[in-house]
């Protein structure tokens, strides 16, 4: 028996939805990408969404539809996946690491204060385990310092910041359909945003810097006609994949109902023992819960850690503080440290959380993880 940390719930509808699209005129760029769009925009209520290779690409087109280059400062948390750094350093910018908070571990609205430069172009907020960031206190900054704020929402597709959904809050937010996501595309990534400059820049960037539109083109030589105007990449979606995404949108409500579930238990389970901290939830956000974290507070966390993967069950640790990594040490971060990171690094262990987790298989891991805890 293996238990993974998450994994993606695919039923014979979804398989059905590829296949209808492998039997028609277009397995790319044809018309389910537009659908799938429309859903998540709906879903999320944003006016524009444009679907993209994976959440890496979503970022990095977030990145170059809010203009970050050379000598750009982008704030962002320690805490995340490298890919939310990563996104400014494609662009030439230089991503500024704020520290966490230690109770809810996303990015502190206060450090971001501190880290502010004449520099500073935008803030990137993840939503770290699906738990909204305080985005109000991050607004206010954005709006004294003239900066864009884009969501990293990757955890967090359904979660909610006071009654509002994320992907409905800022300038822009992207998610991933990476199929430990709450849903999945194989590989996938969308951006969407109410502000239609960001929108044409987005689909720019997402096929070459090419386009057709005739309100773009700087002339028309007749109907063959196109114009790279910004260099672009080739980050397409494909129809099969977008059928699939769609397909799955239609489950995500009952996905984060079940993860909600997943989580309660846990909660419940750990509540009475003292070297198990359980995630702080903080007012007016409802958590889309892609991660179940604990912290073991006896000092034991590898130990522990190990042990559960001998047991079959695939934990994991979200994250390593980014500017850890050797390739961020050579880069000139080598003396950044965040206190808070740090000692939530020390102690995390992400358990399974996914909606096809079985109750016997969760019973399962509280049993062994109250065993090896103490
Ligand atoms: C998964 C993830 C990404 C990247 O998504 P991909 O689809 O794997 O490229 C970016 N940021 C965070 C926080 C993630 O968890």
């Amino acid at each position: 028996m293996y238990i993974p940390y998450g994994r993606q719930s695919i039923d014979e509808s979804d398989i059905e939805a590829v296949v209808n699209v492998l039997k028609s005129d277009f397995l790319t760029t044809g018309p389910a990408i537009s659908t799938f769009e429309e859903k998540v925009a709906n879903y999320v209520g944003a006016k524009y969404a444009v679907a993209i290779a994976n959440g890496t690409a979503a970022l990095h087109a977030a990145c170059f539809a809010a203009g970050i280059g050379e000598g750009d400062e982008v704030i962002t948390t320690p805490i995340t996946f490298a890919a939310s750094s990563n996104c400014v350093l494609y662009c030439g910018g230089t991503p500024v690491f704020a520290d966490i908070k230690p109770d809810t571990y996303n990015i502190d609205p206060a450090d971001i204060e501190r880290k502010i430069t004449e520099r500073t172009k935008a803030i990137i907020a993840v939503h770290f385990t699906g738990q909204p960031c305080e985005m109000d206190e991050i607004h206010a900054i954005a709006k004294k310092h003239n900066l864009l704020v884009i969501e990293d929402g990757a955890h967090a597709l359904g979660a909610e910041y006071k009654g509002k959904k994320v992907g409905s809050l800022s300038d822009m937010t992207t998610f991933s359909f990476h199929p430990v996501k709450h849903i999945t595309t194989g590989e996938g990534g969308m951006i969407v945003t109410d502000n239609p400059k960001l929108y044409e820049r987005l689909k720019l960037f997402r096929t070459h810097g090419i386009t057709r539109e005739d309100h773009l083109l700087k002339k028309n030589d007749g109907p063959w006609y196109y114009e790279q105007l910004e260099l672009g990449y080739n980050y397409r979606i494909t129809d099969l994949q977008c059928a699939l995404g769609s397909s799955q949108m239609e489950k995500l409500p009952n996905f984060l109902v079940r993860r909600k579930e997943i989580a309660k238990a846990y909660d419940e389970a750990f509540a009475s023992c003292d070297c198990i901290q359980t995630p702080y939830q903080k007012d007016g956000c409802e958590n889309a819960w892609h991660l179940y974290v604990i912290r073991i507070k006896n000092g034991k966390r590898k130990e522990v850690f190990e042990k559960l993967r001998e047991a079959g069950i695939g934990v994991n640790v979200h994250y390593i503080p980014v500017y850890q990594h050797p390739y961020y040490r050579e880069h000139g971060y080598e003396q950044i440290y965040c206190k808070n990171a740090e000692a939530y690094y020390e102690e995390c262990i992400s358990l399974p959380m996914y909606p096809a987790l079985k109750e016997e298989e969760q019973q399962y891991v509280i049993q062994k993880v109250l065993e090896f805890v103490s």
